[in-house]
């Protein structure tokens, strides 16, 4: 994990923002996490959209995928 690394926004390269800073014990150790967000709350808005588009698409070519395989496997003779 690299710190100090400029976390811009993919939209509108902006230096984002820290909205939200939390801790919380892992095992033995606390873990910092934090929440960024564009400035812009306009642009935060188009790249959620985006972001949630694209994870749907993913899950929607995993699923395909899975789908392919299991038909695949399906319709090949037990050895
Ligand atoms: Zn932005």
């Amino acid at each position: 994990m690299q710190k100090d690394i400029a976390n811009v926004c993919i939209r509108c390269g902006k230096t984002r923002i820290v909205t939200k800073t939390w801790k919380e014990y892992v095992g033995t150790s606390t873990v910092t996490y934090t929440t960024t967000a564009c400035p812009d709350q306009a642009c935060q808005k188009i790249v959620d959209k985006k972001l949630a588009a694209m994870r749907e698409k993913r899950e929607l070519f995993l699923g395909k995928r899975i789908q392919a395989i299991q038909a695949w496997r399906r319709s090949k003779p037990h050895s």
